[in-house]
């Protein structure tokens, strides 16, 4: 029978673009290709072929036959990192222009060092997406309970409509107070600006607050509905041109992306800044993945790529979801799955301080284009990647399979120059050092992770992907008493494999204003329940509208509803999902108010309960969604602890703690399951590298995920 494909993900990176496909079994296969930011297109297709080559399928059959594809891009990111947005104008409410100058205090902070944060003077402010001059307040007022005390001044509205759009911009924002709880101001507002458009010939994208992100706080409001007017339209265009080289080459469906809360949505969704931080999200879902396939509740998730370095934590089988989460320096009412990340791709530029002398990695990298010195396009800046090439951690000969073949001497020659004769030492010892420093760097990073959430490195499994992760493996756990440390022969697209894990699926949110009693009557718990029904059942319809315009079978759309409970008084809240069938009935509050003191006495302690102090719902959301198909891991049969003499490429010298030593080299593709191979080793996949050092041994399991055994404690012990 021939094949049949059913998902394909994309995770473009700063450095790569990776492919995941699926078929009908849950078999899959991988492909790679560098990333090209000015047209992602280009990277997407040559990605997809990448992988397609692989299964010898053509690209129209594949391409008509894929259910679900999904792409996650990086270009909001640097949109917002760049400012490289669209010229922008935001009307507010009189008294409130200065908002965006004056930042929420925390935002203020956000992103700084330790030592920037004790030295105010060294401070300064986010630059804002809307300069001042592009903001004008108009006159009006809505309170926190949707009453509109003052209504809109249309005469000073039309002024100021005027005067923004005189202003040559692209897009215009408007964010009211508490539109949240009653929309009408902003949508007048929205009206007016429409006819004074009209009268000048013009037709700006309108952005609403209420329309983009509804909830209390105006400081995350006027962020995210900034963000969706400064950086979605540049995303929009480069997910429209990803979707139409699929359709152009068969494909029948609608391009998907994925949410920083996990979930996938359509390109066309209307809040595209929830993608925000799409690729990271997709590795973290597909460890979550795993980590249930291997029935191991507590595992840290390391991504080490081109670019950046990020890992996160699932702990007690699931991840934290951090609803009002920093990114690029702006706090935003987004829920998102937490995760850290810091620029530690290998790709990072070395240099010498000229005055202390010392090494300084990054913060810039060399990505795609031009690439380290060894991809010989150019650059003679070096590379971490470079010291991985001259010491022979790298197979110049297959570097992406061999499509890039790395020039070792000229690597050799400008570490040469350029750092080892600075700081007076052998090139090769220089590269040792600096690839040791990146080590502890990222070793000091994921340790602390672990620590200031409360947790012990001895419960956890680190799980190691991205093109460079299985490289790094081996020094970001060393000395660290892991449960295990494991990897997969698929590593490289992990992120991407991560994407065809998780359900087709769409969160809406509502801010409310409940509070109830503990010791409630039945009447109040009636009008609670009536209240929560009225809410979900918006948010049902607007699930439905956006269900049916993406082209999706209603019947198999599941809903799941969820509360943020918190008790009277207080500033935080739990996210409680309602986990019965949701009937409205004052049994449902009882039964959602137990559930909420039993996560809540889970994440505090038994004596937090304060049922005294009442409860309050600020805010509900409803999350709906549609299974997809996942891929598969089945248990293969051993084939004993020899690998197969195909696996065996020879032996190469990689320059270890201070010498050259010799390393058996293996494809890792054709290792069996339960093939040990013993270190000094190098496992070698044409996009990732796997090193296991002389005191690890690499064990293949009966998925096929490779586990690096540390022989010094006596693993595997069972
Ligand atoms: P990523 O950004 O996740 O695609 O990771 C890219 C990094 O993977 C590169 O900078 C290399 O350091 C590393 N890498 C290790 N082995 C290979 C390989 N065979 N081909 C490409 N990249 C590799
Ligand atoms: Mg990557």
């Amino acid at each position: 029978m021939t094949r049949e494909v059913l998902a394909l993900a994309m995770d473009a990176g700063g450095t790569m673009t990776d492919t995941f496909m699926v078929d009908r079994d849950g078999s899959f296969v991988i492909g790679k290709a560098p990333t090209t930011p000015w047209d992602e297109s280009e990277g997407f297709i040559e990605s997809s072929l990448d992988a397609l080559a692989q299964w010898d399928l053509d690209e129209r059959a594949a391409f008509s036959q894929f259910e679900v594809a999904v792409y996650a891009g990086t270009t909001m990111l640097n949109t917002l990192l760049t400012r490289t947005g669209r010229r922008i104008g935001l009307i507010t409410t009189r008294g409130f222009e200065d908002m965006l100058v004056m930042e929420q205090g925390r935002q203020v902070w956000s992103g700084y060092s330790y030592a920037d944060r004790l030295h105010a003077a060294t401070h300064v402010h986010n630059s804002p997406l809307v300069p001042r001059r592009h903001v004008r307040g108009v006159s009006e007022r809505t309170d926190m309970f949707g009453k509109i005390p003052i209504p809109l001044y249309e005469h000073d509205a039309r002024r100021i409509a005027g005067e923004v759009l005189d202003q040559d911009l692209q897009g215009l924002a408007i964010c009211f107070l508490h539109s949240y709880a009653n929309p009408a101001n902003e949508r007048r507002m929205a009206e007016i600006c429409r006819e004074a458009m009209a009268a000048r010939g013009l037709d700006l994208p309108l952005y609403l607050s209420s329309q983009i992100r509804p909830v209390i706080r105006e400081n995350q409001r006027v962020n995210a509905t900034t963000i969706e007017a400064y950086a979605a339209d540049p995303v929009r265009r480069q997910l429209h041109n990803v979707e139409n080289s699929a359709v152009a080459r068969g494909f029948r469906k609608q391009m998907t992306t994925m949410l920083s809360y996990g979930g996938l949505a359509n390109i066309r969704h209307p809040r595209l800044h929830e993608t925000l931080i799409s690729g990271p999200i997709g590795g973290m879902l597909g460890a979550h993945y795993i980590a249930r396939i291997l029935d191991t509740p507590n595992v840290l998730a390391v991504d080490m790529g081109g670019t950046s370095y990020d890992f996160g934590l699932i702990t007690n089988g699931t991840f934290n979801l951090n609803n009002e989460p920093e990114i690029a320096r702006f706090r935003l009412a987004l829920p998102s799955i937490e995760l850290d990340s810091i620029r530690g791709g290998a790709g990072l530029y070395l240099s010498v301080d000229p005055i202390t002398n010392r090494i300084i990695m990054g913060p810039e990298g060399a990505g795609a284009n031009p690439g380290p010195v060894c991809f010989d396009r150019g650059n003679r800046q070096p590379t971490i990647t470079d010291c991985l090439a001259i010491n022979g951690y790298l197979n110049k000969d297959n570097f992406l399979g061999g499509k890039v073949k790395l020039n070792l001497p000229a690597a050799r020659q400008e570490l040469e120059t350029q750092i080892a004769a600075k700081v007076g030492l052998d090139v090769h010892e220089a590269a040792d050092g600096i690839i040791k420093l990146w080590l502890q760097t990222a070793m000091d990073a994921t340790r602390r992770a672990i620590q200031v959430r409360g947790g012990d490195v001895a419960d956890y499994v680190i799980m190691g992907y991205g093109g460079a992760g299985p490289l790094v493996l081996a020094g970001v756990s060393e000395g660290q008493p892991f449960k295990g440390v494991v990897t997969f022969p698929f590593a490289a697209a992990f992120s991407a494999f991560g994407c065809t894990t998780t359900d087709y699926s769409h969160r809406y949110t509502r801010s409310s204003l409940f509070s109830i009693a503990s010791a409630a009557d039945t009447a109040a718990k009636e009008a609670l329940a009536a209240g929560l029904t009225r809410l979900w059942n918006e948010l049902e319809a607007e699930a439905h509208e956006s269900f049916v315009s993406e082209g999706m079978d209603l019947a198999k759309v599941e809903y799941r509803r969820v509360a943020f409970v918190r008790y009277g008084g207080q500033l935080d809240e739990v996210e409680v999902p309602f986990d019965r069938a949701w009937q409205g009935t004052p049994a449902d509050i009882d039964h959602l108010l137990e559930r909420f003191e039993d996560l809540y006495t889970k994440m505090f302690a038994k004596a937090a309960k304060y049922p005294k102090a009442g409860y309050a719902i600020f805010q509900v959301a409803l999350v709906a969604s549609i299974e997809t198909r996942k891929p598969e891991f089945p248990l293969l049969a051993e084939q004993g602890p020899t690998p197969p003499a195909a696996a065996k490429k020879g032996q190469r010298e990689v320059y270890l703690d201070g010498r050259w030593q010799s390393a058996g080299i293996y494809d890792m593709e054709l290792l069996e399951p339960g093939n040990v191979i013993p270190g000094l080793a190098v496992l070698e996949h044409p996009a990732t590298t796997l090193l296991v050092p002389g005191t690890r041994q690499a064990r293949v399991d009966r998925r096929k995920f490779i586990w690096l055994d540390n022989l010094q404690r006596g693993e595997p012990s069972t």
